[in-house]
């Protein structure tokens, strides 16, 4: 049964102490915290079996390789994916940058456009930009409307007018400034249909915010890209994945970006032969095992709970946050609060301009949950500024995040200064919500806002 006190035992950072108070950990957007399973899985590793991996015929060696292969193993199942489509990196911003580095570079060309979003992180932003400065493409955007969602509503056609010029698609799966849980589903099959015998852009999805809080199954994404990392779904920091297609690895299109020890099979002063075993071929050097053992820990740890219990949970937890922010005066929820009336089911359903809410008793049963918002709930606190009332709510032993959450096109285009966010994860409970609540009294004490 999935009981967040029960999982709250587990973590045994939430024990901490705050400013005398017990702390109440709203940041896991930013990064969640780990579970003692993670943390002893990592501490084993580094007790009994740290050694290099491939490089030695000694036991050592032998059970780190074993434990490495198996951990990918765990990650791979997780994501729905095949092994050689895992490529280990440290984190989302490292897989964006090799795929600018492994594909893009090679790939773009001058009059080439790359798609992406007003709403997406920084790191799937600035990498795009210097791309299409280097190449001479053109980065175009997709909307963000004022409930905080994709105007897709004409996505189609405007794909349609770029035709083969339109080589990559890139969107955040869930943003982790407004919640939202975009329909990526519904993008790929437009994608795929307006396009199709044409060839079709790639398309990147940025699961940074989807993989803590969603099942994630690659092989059904049918995407090019998926990314993530693994210090925001219970894992480390220091390792996250890039998963690449394996029609496009085997291709040869996209090709390592890393050279070095580890990706070869033959070595000579004039040339290289790479290894023609993907995974190899994509991980030069000493690979961070400790973190991937401790990444497969955290995979069996949500794979355990079960990921759409996760979701659920995930789910209520928005829902609540919703009902009682909404409550005090002085916040402006930003991002999606109510439910679209109907889901149909044509290929894209956001935009459709049937966007009558539904009533709160609906919203909060479960079944008809359909907001698309997952994972966080950010608001602005009127007349103050967000990092004032983060730093109140910390004095309170509430963490929560302040600022731009890395997007500034988005802040800016909505002309806010700065936003508070609460994220959760899988050991929130509504009490933290209520706490939050409480910590915003006094924020209204101190800046005397009745
Ligand atoms: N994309 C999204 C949607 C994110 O939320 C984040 C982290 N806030 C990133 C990318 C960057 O992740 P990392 O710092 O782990 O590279």
């Amino acid at each position: 049964m999935f009981d967040p006190k029960l999982i709250q035992q587990d973590f045994p950072i939430l024990q901490k102490k705050v400013h005398g108070k017990k702390l109440v950990y709203l940041d896991n957007a930013a990064t969640s915290q780990k579970p003692t399973q993670v943390i002893d899985a990592m501490v084993e590793y580094y007790y009994n079996h740290n050694a290099n991996v491939h490089r030695g015929v000694h036991t050592l060696s032998d059970e780190s390789t074993q434990l490495w292969h198996e951990s990918r193993k765990v990650i791979t199942d997780f994501f729905s994916c095949e092994d050689e489509e895992l490529i280990l990196v440290r984190n989302t911003t490292e897989a964006i940058n090799g795929v600018v580095y492994g594909w893009a570079l090679d790939h773009l060309k001058e009059g080439d456009v790359v798609l992406t979003t007003q709403m997406d992180h920084h790191s799937n932003l600035v990498p795009w930009q210097e791309v299409c400065k280097r190449v001479g493409a053109t980065l175009e955007f997709v909307q963000v409307n004022e409930q905080g969602e994709l105007e897709v509503e004409g996505l189609g056609v405007r794909i349609q007018r770029l035709g083969s010029r339109l080589k990559l698609i890139v969107l955040p799966h869930v943003s982790n400034a407004l919640g939202t849980h975009n329909p990526v589903d519904e993008i790929v099959s437009l994608v795929h249909q307006t396009l199709t015998p044409k060839p079709s852009p790639l398309i990147l999805i940025d699961g940074a915010q989807s993989a803590p809080h969603i099942p994630i199954n690659f092989r059904k994404l049918d995407v090019d890209f998926f990314i993530f990392s693994g210090h925001k779904m219970l894992g480390p920091m220091g390792v996250g994945g890039l998963i690449v297609k394996k029609e496009l690895l085997q291709s040869e299109k996209m090709k390592p970006w890393l050279f070095g020890g580890g990706m070869i099979e033959g070595v000579y002063t004039d040339h290289t032969d790479f290894n023609p075993d993907l995974v190899d071929r994509f991980t030069a050097g000493t690979p961070d095992v400790a973190s991937t053992v401790g990444l497969a820990a955290a995979c069996i740890y949500l794979r355990d709970l079960g990921m759409e219990h996760v979701e659920k949970h995930d789910r209520e937890l928005v829902l609540y946050a919703i009902e009682k922010l909404t409550e005090v005066k002085q916040v402006k929820i930003v991002g999606p609060t109510s439910q679209k009336h109907q889901i149909s089911k044509s290929p894209v359903y956001y935009g459709t301009g049937k966007n009558q809410t539904i009533s709160k008793s609906e919203i909060l049963n479960s079944k008809t949950n359909l907001l698309p918002r997952i994972g966080s709930v950010t608001f602005l606190y009127e007349g103050v500024h967000a990092h004032d009332v983060a730093q109140i709510l910390d004095s309170e032993g509430i963490a929560v995040r302040s600022g731009h959450h890395c997007t500034m096109p988005l802040h800016t285009k909505f002309n806010w200064p700065a936003t508070v966010r609460a994220s959760f994860q899988v050991y929130n409970t509504k009490d933290d919500i209520d706490a939050l609540v409480t910590g915003l009294e006094k924020v209204q004490q101190v800046f005397g806002k009745k």
